[in-house]
């Protein structure tokens, strides 16, 4: 059953503040998407939400709509803001546009291509699916902060935590970005990397959002 855009977004929100903000339920008011909407009426008659005096509760189907939603949400963040590069504005934009493109089997596809992250690249978790269970079990976890890998290792660059820094951003146009290989050379004092024929010197903070595949 594909519920439209405006009903995912009111499960996505209901999420933040139900599943991460500890909330009860949802003033209706307190949504982007209006009282009158229809979505509304989508919701209760699939009886994914109730609604009683303004404010707007899960039932168990909701919750796991809910959750596979803001899965997908944060799958599409981490896909255009990182493997795309669009970030700001736009990147935000266009991961709210292609979430709704991803309906299962493509988000497991995506997941397995981002290495199950379990964060978006705000840093908010990422409900894990079976795939990022499955690989979990096998082992075959794929990536690792470069904080983890001892000197001397090296790995590929899967993706990178937060674009927003500015040092990320001078990191990424002196060429590190993902799929380009990386070499740990020194990890105290500060973490000494090389990525083609430069090196690098960053912190620990900085070092953990450099997202490595071993
Ligand atoms: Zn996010
Ligand atoms: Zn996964």
């Amino acid at each position: 059953m594909k519920l439209t855009e405006k009903a995912e977004e009111i499960l996505e929100a209901m999420w933040i503040a139900i599943e991460e903000e500890g909330k009860g339920f949802v003033e209706i008011d307190s949504l982007s998407v209006p009282a009158d909407d229809p979505a509304y009426r989508e919701l209760t008659s699939l009886a994914m939400v109730e609604i009683r005096e303004g404010r707007i509760y899960y039932r168990p189907e909701g919750r796991e709509a809910g959750r596979e939603t803001i899965r997908r949400h944060r799958l599409a963040e981490r896909l255009i803001m990182d493997v795309l590069d669009i970030r700001g504005d736009s990147g935000e934009d266009k991961a709210c546009q292609f979430e709704h493109l991803l309906d299962q089997g493509v988000d497991t596809k995506l997941c397995t291509m981002l290495n199950h992250p379990s964060t978006c690249p705000h840093g908010k978790p990422i409900p894990p699916g079976d795939c990022c269970e499955a690989a979990r079990q096998t082992g075959d976890l794929g990536v690792v902060p470069l904080t983890e890998l001892k000197s001397g290792e090296e790995g590929d660059i899967a993706y990178l935590q937060s674009g927003d820094d500015k040092k990320m951003q001078k990191l990424m146009a002196l060429g590190v970005l993902p799929g380009n290989r990386i070499r740990l050379l020194q990890t105290f004092p500060s973490y000494i990397f090389r990525v083609g024929f430069s090196e690098f010197a960053v912190d620990t903070a900085m070092a953990r959002e450099i997202i490595v595949r071993k």
